[in-house]
């Protein structure tokens, strides 16, 4: 893999975009305290400024999961590493996902936090790469959808680098 990001979306479009996410949230959310649920480690910088410019009371709780497998594609076998600290048993919970390709990881999580009975449940992603989905994923708000290239940046890494970058950058 080149070692030199390019620049596929900027912190400025980056930032109209959760402000036009949290603004569709903060009007479904309306007199509610949702539980935000963050996948980590990709989704904390999202999660960090989609909180701030909600507006909202919310609680924050993260899940850790990793998938089997090796390279730059998920292998669909997904495990949890760190569960939830708090319980969703009729709350109104928000999953909040940085990328989603094969959508493998996500619809894991989903069916994972039905069972939990929350009192409803929903996905919030910042990029999405629909060309690569392979089982059906519902995506309640979404940021961008971006091609089949590999993206880090803005808390999504490679090998644990470029999380710090302020924009969303491709690597190949
Ligand atoms: P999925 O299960 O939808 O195939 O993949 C989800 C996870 O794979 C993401 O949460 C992320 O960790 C990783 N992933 C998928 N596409 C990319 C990408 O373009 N860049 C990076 N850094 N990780 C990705
Ligand atoms: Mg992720």
């Amino acid at each position: 893999m080149s070692q030199r990001p390019k620049l596929l979306i900027t912190q400025k479009k980056i930032n109209e975009a959760i402000a036009k996410l949290a603004a569709e949230i903060r009007q479904d959310y309306q007199g509610k305290q949702p539980v935000l649920i963050g996948i980590l480690k990709g989704s904390f910088v999202f999660m960090a400024d989609l909180i701030r410019e909600l507006g909202l009371q919310v609680e924050v709780d993260f899940v850790k999961l990793s998938s089997y497998g090796s390279g730059t594609r998920t292998s669909g076998r997904v495990k949890v590493i760190q569960g939830l600290k708090s319980s969703i048993k009729g709350r109104d919970v928000l999953v909040v996902e940085d990328i989603v390709d094969t959508g493998l990881t996500v619809s894991f999580l989903m069916n994972n936090l039905q069972k939990k009975k929350p009192a409803s449940l929903k996905l919030c992603v910042l990029v999405d790469k629909p060309s690569q989905h392979k089982v059906p994923v519902t995506i309640d708000y979404l940021g961008f959808t971006v091609p089949d290239k590999f993206v880090v940046g803005y808390g999504i890494d490679w090998n644990e680098k470029f999380r710090q970058l302020r924009d969303i950058c491709i690597i190949d």
